[in-house]
């Protein structure tokens, strides 16, 4: 079954350790065997400047990662092909995975549209607004002041119209996040669950998926063991909870996935590592028809990008 998934950091484990090679290394969560053996189609690949990065080295940092990418990922194997719209993932052929580039946070670009431009030009094509943290779009969810996105996030969100990319709203304060409601055009979550079930501030309200499914955007359940479940230790069967209790608030067509494979140090039992979607897989069907499983891995994200 093919899938897309919305997010991880492999990018940032290549750049903290220029010695891994993505084809086989064993502590990534995603390679390319991973990816080959188990049916990918689509991997977001995020870049995520970290925050000890200090203000004007960001951008640097951020390019190095678009470097990354391309010099090794896109370009090293011939199965991996850059992917920026939905017609060039409709255009892959058997055999090739599609490698789509994401901004998580638009910290390394400051103040500075044309950033944002040369980004597009680079092929990222969705724009996470925020970390955790306070930035010039907006604040984080976990920045206390809890304020929405400024004057310059407001531009932001528009150029991301005008551009046809996706305006990202997981990590995003609950201000954010309705400003965005209001402003953005092509709006996803990439990693979040919910917050019903496990009440970490990281997860979406009832009322923020409702209003998700309303405008019809894709939610991407994550694997993040602390957004999975709150007490005990987090398995397969949590991730199954959360497209339950989705799926119970109308939202079926609106799951996707976006594991955070690689940005966790931690992983739930049963899904260690991006090999183990057959797993989920074969869980799901169990529960949802063919179509709707299918939606889940792969066409909800798919059917939501621009052309
Ligand atoms: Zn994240």
């Amino acid at each position: 079954m093919k899938i897309f998934d919305a997010h991880c950091d492999v990018l940032l484990k290549m750049w903290l350790n220029p010695q891994i090679a993505f084809e086989n290394e064993k502590s990534l969560h995603i390679t390319l065997d991973h990816l080959k053996k188990t049916g990918a189609k689509v991997q977001c690949f995020a870049i995520f400047v970290p925050d000890h990065v200090s203000g004007p080295e960001k951008f640097h940092v951020a390019l190095q990662m678009v470097d990354i990418f391309y010099s090794k990922i896109v370009e090293a194997y011939d199965e991996m092909k850059l992917v920026t719209s939905k017609r060039e993932i409709e255009a892959l052929e058997s055999g090739e995975i599609g490698a789509f580039l994401t901004l998580e946070g638009c910290d390394s670009i400051g103040d500075d549209l044309s950033k944002l431009r040369i980004l597009h030009r680079l092929g990222v094509r969705s724009i996470g607004l925020t970390w955790n943290h306070a930035n010039l779009v907006a604040d984080g969810i976990m920045e206390e002041r809890g304020a929405g996105l400024t004057t310059f996030g407001k531009e932001v969100v528009r150029l991301n119209n005008e551009l046809k990319l996706w305006t990202d709203v997981s990590h995003l304060s609950e201000k954010g996040f309705w400003d965005v409601m209001e402003e953005g055009k092509y709006v996803i979550a990439s990693h979040s669950n919910s917050k019903k079930l496990c009440p970490h501030p990281r997860n979406l309200t009832d009322e923020q998926i409702k209003s998700l499914i309303k405008r019809d955007s894709i939610i991407g359940v994550t694997f993040v063991p602390k957004f999975l479940a709150s007490e005990q230790k987090a398995s397969l069967t949590d991730v199954l909870r959360h497209i339950e209790h989705i799926c119970s608030l109308g939202g079926e067509k609106n799951i996707g996935f976006g594991s955070d494979f690689d940005g966790i140090t931690d992983t739930p039992a049963q899904l260690e590592h991006y090999g183990k979607y057959e797993k989920l897989i074969n869980e799901l069907l169990k529960h949802y028809n063919e179509t709707l499983v299918k939606g889940f891995c792969f066409d909800h994200f798919a059917r939501q990008l621009p052309e």
